[in-house]
């Protein structure tokens, strides 16, 4: 069964203030299938004093010790993913295939930041003169506030919050509304794991409200975002007034880029797979698919046939590929970004439609001949629309991965080293993936250049950006 989700402040779960709540639906129905608390001014001002507080108690607990929690907690999602997975489903759409592994993973990223608590070395530097040490150390930035949207309603927020809480800082996490109750089973594996009271919270309510409140707060001394690019702007002006520091993880456009001597079915297979997972609602999603134009024909009639074969449905069903969309507004946006392709001249090869009248189906939908003018091939789609165009040389292919303002991922297909090496120097993106999908695992780096943001959320970069640097020069008395 799905239930109510409250918020978690100060070690206890309760309703808000108000006693406010939101519905959950389930994408898959439509219908209403429990509540959220939405936070009141009130219990922020109880959860940011719990964060000063929890910041204080937790800074003092060694590495060590941080080390042995979050290694519990690894522990203890594990042990819980069958039934957390359901939970995502049922609120997200996902397959619950794809909720488990999203949860497991959540496991290996806790492990990884447990690690790297006992590895924010510091250093010594050389004196000029005998008796001086010249210590660079390493400390927690301090209470954090973090944003997480729902097409991953774990995995985005078990890497703010391993992270800060393996720097030794506290956090208020605002967790998505729309998908409350695996973000929440995630909060309370951190609770059961032994992290203290105040050193972890969870609020839920209106966004706007929450980090208008939260940002400029002189207790929070961290910011991080993941979502929009349009809001993840807003966000860093806000904390840029008030000097705070921050990890903005937003949209992207990545251009799949398949050469002339690309193993072509490899390419289908994983580029396909890439971007129907979560019905395409994946900031690193392949979105813009760029074939060179002798195998151009054999690429599309193979993402035809992979699009077309797609079993869609209720996640819950083992038999589904692809979920619904998340929410009402993707039905949307997907149907508004069909009609102003085909209206600029764009060939649907497959798809294009909502699926039924309930929940949020919508078609795997490939698209050809879409002039670069229209909404899709510029603006980040997030659902299940691949659109493919063909190109004659490299330097018009770099041209056009690097014509927008996004800058997050970038996949390439070939089987010259050469040209791998060339389009990976090229690209302008903060990750690039050839010939394969090798991105977000938890010790690699993870993060956006250009509109797509900056910091990262992997590897030893993500743990840096929770941390202070501190010089101390002492000589003997
Ligand atoms: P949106 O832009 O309103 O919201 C995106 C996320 O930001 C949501 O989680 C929302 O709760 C949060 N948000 C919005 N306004 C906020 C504010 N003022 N303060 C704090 N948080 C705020 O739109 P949406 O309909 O939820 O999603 C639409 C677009 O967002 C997608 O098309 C996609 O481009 C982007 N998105 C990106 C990611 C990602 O992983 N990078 C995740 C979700 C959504």
């Amino acid at each position: 069964m799905y239930p109510d989700t409250n918020l978690f402040i100060d070690g206890a779960w309760g309703a808000g203030a108000g006693n406010k709540t939101l519905p959950v639906l389930n994408p898959a129905t439509g219908d209403a299938i429990g509540q959220v608390a939405v936070a009141s001014r009130a219990d922020l001002d109880r959860a940011l004093a719990a964060a000063e507080k929890g910041f204080a108690q937790w800074k003092k607990v060694p590495a060590y010790d941080r080390y042995k929690t979050l290694r519990k907690a690894a522990d203890l999602i594990r042990s819980r993913a069958d039934d957390i997975a359901k939970l995502m489903t049922m609120e997200q759409g996902k397959p619950v295939v794809e909720a488990k592994g999203e949860t497991l993973l959540a496991g290996d990223i806790m492990d990884w930041f447990a690690e790297e608590a006992r590895r924010t070395y510091g250093r010594i530097v050389p004196p000029r003169a005998e008796g001086v040490y010249q210590l660079v150390i390493k400390e927690p930035v301090g209470p954090v506030a973090a944003f997480t949207p729902w097409n991953f309603p774990i995995n985005q927020a078990v890497r703010k919050v391993s992270a800060a809480l393996a720097a030794g800082c506290s956090i208020i996490l605002k967790g998505p509304e729309e998908t409350p109750a695996a973000c929440a089973a995630l909060v309370k594996v951190y609770q059961d794991a032994g992290v203290p009271a105040g050193v972890v919270n969870l609020v839920y309510g209106v966004p706007a409200e929450i980090s208008e409140y939260l940002i400029p707060h002189p207790i929070i001394r961290k910011i991080t975002f993941t979502g929009s690019t349009a809001v993840g702007k807003h966000l860093a002006m806000l904390a840029g007034k008030h000097m705070k520091r921050i990890t903005m993880e937003l949209g992207g456009h990545a251009p799949a880029i398949v050469f002339e001597d690309a193993d072509i079915d490899s390419a289908v297979k994983i580029l396909g797979a890439n971007k129907f997972r979560n019905a395409g609602q994946v900031c690193v999603a392949p979105t813009r698919f760029l074939v060179h134009e002798t195998v151009y024909e054999r690429f599309v009639d193979g993402m035809t046939k992979l699009a077309s074969g797609l079993k869609v449905g209720d996640g819950l069903d083992k038999d589904s590929r692809m979920g619904p969309l998340a929410n009402a507004r993707r039905v949307e946006a997907m149907q508004g970004f069909v009609a102003d392709a085909q209206a600029k001249g764009a060939k649907l090869r497959t798809g294009g439609k909502r699926i039924g009248n309930k929940g949020n189906f919508f078609e795997p939908t490939v698209m050809t001949d879409v002039p670069l003018g229209a909404r899709i091939m510029n603006e980040e789609p997030f659902g299940p629309l691949a659109p493919i165009a063909p190109f004659r040389d490299f330097d018009a292919v770099v041209k056009e991965a690097n014509r927008l303002p996004y800058g997050l991922a970038a996949y390439a297909y070939t089987r010259s080293a050469k040209t791998a090496a060339a389009v990976g120097a090229a690209v302008e993106s903060g990750m690039v993936s050839i010939n394969h999908h090798g991105l977000a695992l938890p010790e690699v780096p993870f993060g956006g250049i250009k509109d797509s943001g900056y910091g990262s959320e992997g590897g030893l970069e993500a743990i840096e950006s929770y941390l202070i640097t501190k010089f101390v020069s002492q000589i003997g008395a």
